[in-house]
């Protein structure tokens, strides 16, 4: 269908974004969600491949609400990567629309939102943003869900059903689901009450095949298979397949199984990259370089390493890397400057960056101690990154075999078979906790048989149908609910008391916050406040366990017997908390960076993503202490020293902009202690820090310098 056949149709702003962007006809999944009604306002799941054009399905769909309803649009993903990056390409597209992005603080109501008409959100801001009453929502005409299959993630499918069902029982908005192939589209859509649309367009064609020894082999429909000899010198297959393309001039991403292996697989291909890159090539990769090299005050080994690699034109890329680097790798892969990156599996979570050869080297991933094979979906998304519309004839997606039988095995398990049904995550008690606390707070629901009722509209039980098994389930956790106080009964109807209210704001697992209340009504030293935070459900997977965890936890365990019954409740494994809570210690009594990744053998990735948790908690913590007129101030003073990895005597200096805690010890130690002895002696801290960051730090925090 030609795009000048929907004039009439749909608004003409559209139609003049899609041909400014170059768009002259839609795909086929694009054409048949058209003719299946999207204009009219039919619910539609879309379930097509990488890059067959289901964002732009959804695009349509909102504008078009938006322009000819005067309502709103929301975009939720899975991932709050694919939101921002959703963002900015609409922003681009249409400027005269209002755009928002929020994917951040989970303790607001955002009112400013109000004024937007598309926003663009991650699933878990969105699901926050109803418990804290947002009003606008009867204001949404269409709603569009991302990578819906992600359903069955066990940590991030239980709040997106619970959400699409919620929003299923509160709204008439029109829901547009996209979808990567799976193997049920058909139960998924009927669940959705959603029309259906499935396509196997892919505007780049895929060719899916197995390296062995120096060939690809690719199979044919009839069964045999051919072989394609690569170019290249190399006796190990995936380092071949790498040749080969370089030599054809483009990209290659490679999944490992480890982040390790990532990183053995990026030091070993650097060679091959570095010598095709131009001169102009290395300046910017230089540049990129150093970003990474800088991310940290004080880089550690991690950083350099992967700085060195980047500027040969290759990178690792996995959950170890700060969001900064991770950023600085993509764009420089988008923009063709890095030739390989050797990543995880987790990359395929993030923001789409296809490449002309993707090879799958490792069909398992290993991750917090466990290796996992990988399933047809998944390689299918990994595959699914090859070939960059634009600039590729074809992709090429390959399978590592060591031999011909494993070949043959691997072709059918993987490349002929049929992609996998989805399910549900949400079938055991645990995950349901913090979503019937959210029913009860809100007043959505408020009996036990209203909240059956309610689940009993979830695609657990479209697929399942175990009545008994959720109203089993709803009465064990109402029971744990009200144990522990967050809510009261009266009359077969539960009300969320004050506690149980904010809990539900805060985000946090029930369970977590009574852990964290039972601790509370204790006196807290430093590590007791750190083991506080430390053991809950948010801190995992937690550090691995040290020596001196071992030997202090009994310890102190021993000298704090009280919390004896915090772990009554649930064996959560206290000790990889304390080890947790020794790392947390380590960074507020400031040791390095560098060292505590090594200690607790951990990535400056995990690292500060710990950091970031622990301020929720500790934060949370502190308005659960208010509630139950606990003091504060402690609390308050470790939330300052989490925050930036300082000692007690730099919580001055860090209260102005600039100042983190490696600038903050090079003052104190040379006798600048506070903000007032800067503002006393500007020349002193000139000579400490350096004239430019000195005047900066002057500039940004409005000090009078001369
Ligand atoms: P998906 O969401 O299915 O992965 P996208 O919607 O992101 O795919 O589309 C992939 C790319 O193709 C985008 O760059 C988009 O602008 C472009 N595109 C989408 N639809 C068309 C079309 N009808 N003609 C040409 N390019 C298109």
């Amino acid at each position: 269908m030609e795009v000048g056949e929907l004039r009439g149709r749909i608004p003409n702003e559209i139609i003049d974004s899609l041909y400014s962007r170059g768009i002259k006809t839609l795909t086929p999944p694009q054409e048949s969600a058209i003719n299946n009604g999207l204009l009219s306002g039919h619910n539609m799941l879309v379930a097509s491949p990488t890059a067959s054009g289901k964002t732009l399905i959804a695009e349509i769909a909102a504008v078009n609400t938006i322009l000819r309803t005067g309502m709103k649009a929301v975009y939720i993903a899975p991932m709050r990567a694919l939101a921002t990056e959703k963002y900015e390409e609409f922003r681009e597209s249409y400027p005269y629309i209002k755009a928002a992005l929020s994917i951040g603080d989970l303790d607001s109501n955002d009112p400013w939102l109000a004024e937007y008409e598309m926003i663009f959100f991650s699933t878990e801001k969105f699901d926050s943003l109803i418990r804290h009453g947002a009003d606008w929502l009867d204001k949404v005409g269409a709603i569009v869900f991302d990578e819906v299959h992600m359903l069955d993630d066990a940590s991030r499918g239980p709040t997106l059903e619970i959400l699409i069902t919620k929003l299923h029982e509160t709204t008439r908005a029109q829901i547009i689901a996209l979808s990567a192939t799976i193997g049920n589209p058909d139960e998924l859509a009927q669940w959705l009450r959603a029309k259906l649309v499935t396509s196997d367009y892919r505007p780049v064609p895929l060719l899916k095949g197995v390296l062995y020894n120096s060939n690809v082999y690719y199979v044919e429909d009839s069964g045999a298979f051919v072989a394609e000899k690569l170019n290249g010198e190399s006796e190990v297959p995936e380092i071949r397949a790498v040749q080969d393309t370089l030599k054809k001039g483009k990209q290659v991403l490679i999944f490992y199984s480890t982040k390790k292996n990532a990183e053995a697989g990026a030091a070993k291909l650097a060679k091959y990259a570095e010598p095709i890159l131009s001169a102009a090539e290395k300046n910017l990769l230089e540049e990129a370089g150093k970003k990474i090299l800088n991310a940290l005050s004080r880089p550690t080994e991690q950083c350099e390493k992967l700085s060195t690699l980047v500027k040969s034109g290759v990178a690792f890329h996995h959950a170890g890397l700060l969001n900064q680097q991770r950023s600085v790798v993509e764009h420089a892969f988008k923009d063709n400057l890095i030739k390989v990156i050797c990543a995880t599996p987790t990359l395929s979570l993030g923001v789409n960056i296809p490449a002309h050869t993707v090879v799958v080297r490792d069909i398992t991933r290993y991750e917090n101690g466990l290796s996992e094979r990988l399933g047809v979906n998944e390689v299918m998304q990994l595959f699914g990154r090859a070939g960059r519309p634009k600039y590729d004839k074809e992709g090429r997606a390959l399978l590592l075999a060591g031999t011909r039988e494993r070949m043959e095995e691997l072709t059918r398990q993987y490349i002929l078979a049929k992609p996998e049904p989805i399910e549900s995550a949400l079938g055991i008690a645990p995950v349901l906790r913090s979503h019937i606390l959210s029913f009860i707070a809100e007043g959505f629901l408020t009996t036990k048989k209203s909240m059956a009722a309610f689940l009993q509209k979830t695609f657990y039980s479209f697929l399942f149908g175990n009545k008994l098994h959720i109203e089993s389930m709803v009465e064990e956790v109402a029971g744990e609910l009200e144990d522990w106080e967050f809510i009261t009964s009266s009359g077969g109807s539960y009300t969320a008391t004050k506690l149980g209210k904010r809990i539900s704001e805060l985000y946090i697992d029930p369970l977590s916050a009574k852990l964290m209340i039972d601790m509370l009504e204790e006196e807290l030293d430093n590590i007791g406040m750190l083991f506080m935070i430390a053991n809950t459900l948010e801190m995992r997977p937690y550090a691995k366990v040290t020596r001196e965890a071992e030997e202090k936890y009994a310890l102190y365990m021993h000298e704090h017997k009280r919390f004896k019954k915090v772990h009554e409740l649930e064996s959560i494994d206290p000790v990889g908390a304390f080890s947790t809570a020794l790392m947390l210690r380590d960074w507020i009594e400031e040791m390095k960076e560098q060292d505590i990744v090594k200690r607790y053998s951990t990535t400056p990735g995990a690292l500060f993503s710990k950091i970031t948790n622990a301020d929720w908690l500790i934060y949370s913590a502190i308005e659960m202490a208010k509630i139950l007129r606990m003091r504060t101030n402690d609390l308050i003073d470790m939330r300052v020293r989490l925050r930036y990895g300082i000692k007690e005597e730099l919580m001055d200096l860090v209260r102005l902009s600039q100042i983190g805690r490696v600038r903050a010890r090079l003052l104190y130690e040379n006798g600048i202690r506070s903000v007032a002895d800067i503002k006393a002696d500007p020349e002193r801290v000139r000579r400490i820090l350096g004239k430019e960051i000195a005047e900066m730090i002057f500039r940004e925090n409005n000090i009078e310098f001369h």
